[in-house]
């Protein structure tokens, strides 16, 4: 992610910003223009005060513009919603879908004219009733009990997962969503060829779905998955494996963006991500997440990216890369 200029002072603002720092003007994110705007120049979305805290520009047009949610005019982040944002615990989620839908759009993967259509369900777990995190049919449930830090070190310990976080769990449920809008037969964007390039590198998702992930989770992890897959979770089955893909994806080339616009380190030029070859890029990858985990153990504290992907592992990432940027 990179700052964006105030429109109003030379100062420059963070993606999360509500008001520049330096001149004190409110403002608002306009994601098809990937820029700032002062709150007099455009309608901010209605659930500006929520607790998902958005910061983004309420669409104008278009019927799905008015929320039955939130009884006003949202922004294209928050049109997703089916439930309203009830708990403070929704905000870690709702930046990082505001994020990852900033990233969806740089990549010309707009969500609104695909089908199934795409919704939320940000649900929170409760001692009587536990919201189970999934994708159905368009339909993406997230457990925001996850947002109380104390919760998820517990479950990332119960577990044994170093990554997960409320990025993580968005990125990855919009991998199995963009999975059914653009290669399963129903809704293919790209047919049977895409099927089947998609089989040859991911394995055949006819598999039983359920029965793969009983087993997934009646074994031992002994540590077999990292010769070809990038998490213990992705050897589950193809649609998890494509999930897991997507997302990692998604994490490499948002902290690579950042990277170079700080700039941390010499990155790819000025052409932007989707103009590199995916070697090129991974090489930068690697280079950056060394530095990156050197910088948290100087800190004390955990690697913040815990992975050493396996060389079959990248190469699923690299066949996405050149999907996704192919038009
Ligand atoms: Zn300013
Ligand atoms: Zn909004
Ligand atoms: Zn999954």
């Amino acid at each position: 992610m990179r700052r964006f200029p105030c429109p109003n002072c030379p100062g420059s603002l963070f993606f999360d910003n509500h008001r520049c720092v330096a001149c004190g003007t409110e403002v608002a994110y306009e994601p098809h223009r990937d820029s700032f705007v002062t709150t007099l120049e455009a309608t901010p979305c209605a659930s500006r005060l929520g607790p998902g805290a958005c910061n983004w520009v309420a669409i104008t047009e278009g019927t799905d513009a008015e929320s039955t949610v939130t009884k006003g005019r949202v922004c294209a982040n928050c049109r997703l919603d089916l439930v309203p944002d009830l708990s403070p615990l929704v905000e870690p989620f709702q930046a990082a879908r505001r994020r990852t839908l900033r990233q969806l759009f740089a990549l010309g993967l707009d969500p609104a004219p695909l089908q199934p259509p795409l919704r939320f369900q940000l649900l929170e777990s409760t001692a009587d009733e536990a919201v189970t995190t999934g994708h159905a049919d368009g339909v993406i449930t997230l457990d925001v009990a996850e947002g109380d830090p104390v919760r998820l070190a517990e479950i990332r310990s119960r577990l044994g997962e170093q990554y997960r976080t409320p990025i993580g769990h968005v990125r990855h449920e919009l991998g199995h969503w963009y999975w059914q809008a653009l290669v399963d037969a129903h809704y293919s964007l790209l047919g049977q060829a895409g099927l089947d390039d998609f089989r040859s590198v991911f394995g055949d998702e006819r598999l039983d779905y359920a029965a793969a992930l009983e087993a997934h989770y009646a074994s031992v992890d002994d540590g077999s998955w990292q010769s070809s897959y990038i998490s213990h979770y992705a050897s589950a089955h193809p649609w998890e494996d494509f999930a897991e893909t997507f997302a990692h994806y998604l994490h490499i080339t948002d902290t690579l963006e950042t990277a170079q616009s700080f700039p941390l380190v010499g990155l790819y030029g000025t052409g932007g991500l989707a103009t590199l070859d995916f070697d090129e890029l991974y090489r930068q990858w690697l280079e950056l997440t060394t530095v990156l985990n050197e910088l948290t153990r100087s800190m004390g504290v955990p690697d913040a990216y815990p992975f050493a992907p396996s060389p079959p592992a990248v190469d699923k990432i690299g066949w996405l890369h050149r999907r996704l940027t192919a038009s």
